[in-house]
């Protein structure tokens, strides 16, 4: 039997290139080794507070652009995660066995406390016990995420091993990250520190959806210097972080060429970002037609919606009535 994979991506936005590059592209490649679950995580999305327009929006756009990137509703099963009440139903259950010391020492919480000391909500608190409950609703064993989830992905196994113990039966499997293409991928950001983000500043990322114009001009603007001093030197973060973004999105000669020029000291910025954007442009250009194509189609989203909803809720149900029955509820 295929191992089981479920993965989410937050409904906070357009997917921009580290969500693909890091994420999606992942999903379709390992849609056919095994039984895969995608998701769209709106409840996660609500701790940010969107308005009901926004919410609706942001979730049409992960739709939109996990099809148009090449997940296929009838291998997998593409879901938003609100239309899988079983979730919400788990997550309580197991916050019932997670603790606030655990929780507190999130190294995710204790940033998101730092960047936004005025909405420390019990949502945020909590997060890592939805995270578990999206993984264990299905009792996955593999869940693609980047390096940054790790901690995340080890207290999933904590609370659901302690479910185990608490009901003395090995009910739940242990879930671990993984990385389908073997070298994780962390995509940059154009704004010279760090990674691609969508909190992470206007102009910084470059989305799927983006026109060609609108990638022109954010690559010409992305952070460089006034070049290399000396042949063969170090890249300061800003150069190194656009070569490592030709790296994703050029050929390996590409790559090469501009490698050479630097070390020479002969590189010409501005030839150097034309050519990234240019290959930026072909590398999205396929996606951003069917983008385009499947967001007019809402005949189709509603069913695969509705499709995935139903495959999922089926998967959710069975654990639901299994771990109701563990916990001691019967009917009368
Ligand atoms: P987020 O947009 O933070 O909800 O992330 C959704 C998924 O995209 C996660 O699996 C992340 O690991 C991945 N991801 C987000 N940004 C990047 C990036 N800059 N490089 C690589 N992966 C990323």
């Amino acid at each position: 039997m295929k191992e089981t994979v479920v993965s989410g991506i937050r409904s906070t936005g357009k997917l921009h290139l580290g969500n693909y590059y890091g994420a999606v592209k992942n999903f379709v490649q390992m849609q056919n080794d095994f039984n895969c679950y995608f998701f769209i995580a709106d409840l996660h999305s609500l701790t940010t507070h969107p308005t009901p327009a926004d919410l609706h929006g942001n979730i049409k756009h992960v739709l939109v652009e996990y099809l148009a990137s090449g997940i296929d509703p009838e291998t997998s099963t593409i879901y938003i995660q609100s239309d899988v009440p079983e979730i919400a139903e788990l997550y309580l259950y197991l916050n019932m066995n997670a603790y606030m010391g655990e929780l507190e020492r999130s190294t995710s919480f204790k940033d998101k406390v730092r960047s936004n000391p005025d909405n420390v909500n019990a949502g945020l608190l909590t997060y890592p016990v939805l995270m578990a409950a999206d993984i264990l609703i299905h009792k996955a064993t593999k869940v693609p995420v980047g390096k940054d989830q790790e901690q995340h992905l080890e207290m999933a196994r904590t609370f659901g091993n302690r479910f185990n113990r608490l009901y003395d039966t090995p009910y739940f499997p242990e879930p671990y990250a993984f990385n389908y293409s073997e070298k994780l991928v962390k995509v940059p950001g154009l704004d010279g520190k760090g990674k691609m983000g969508k909190s992470e500043g206007e102009g910084n990322a470059v989305y799927l959806s983006d026109d060609p114009e609108t990638i022109r001009k954010k690559v010409m603007r992305a952070v460089s210097d006034g070049g290399p001093t000396e042949e063969n030197q170090e890249k300061p973060e800003a150069i190194q972080n656009l070569f490592d973004l030709m790296k994703v999105v050029s050929s390996a000669d590409t790559h090469e060429h501009f490698s050479d020029l630097y070390n020479k000291m002969q590189i010409r910025y501005g030839d150097f970002k034309k050519q990234l954007a240019e290959d930026m442009i072909i590398a999205t250009a396929p996606m951003r037609e069917r983008i385009m194509d499947v967001a007019k189609n809402d005949t189709y989203l509603r069913q695969v919606a509705k499709h995935g909803a139903i495959k999922a809720r089926e998967s959710a149900q069975k654990t639901i009535k299994e771990v109701r029955s563990l916990i001691g509820f019967k009917s009368f």
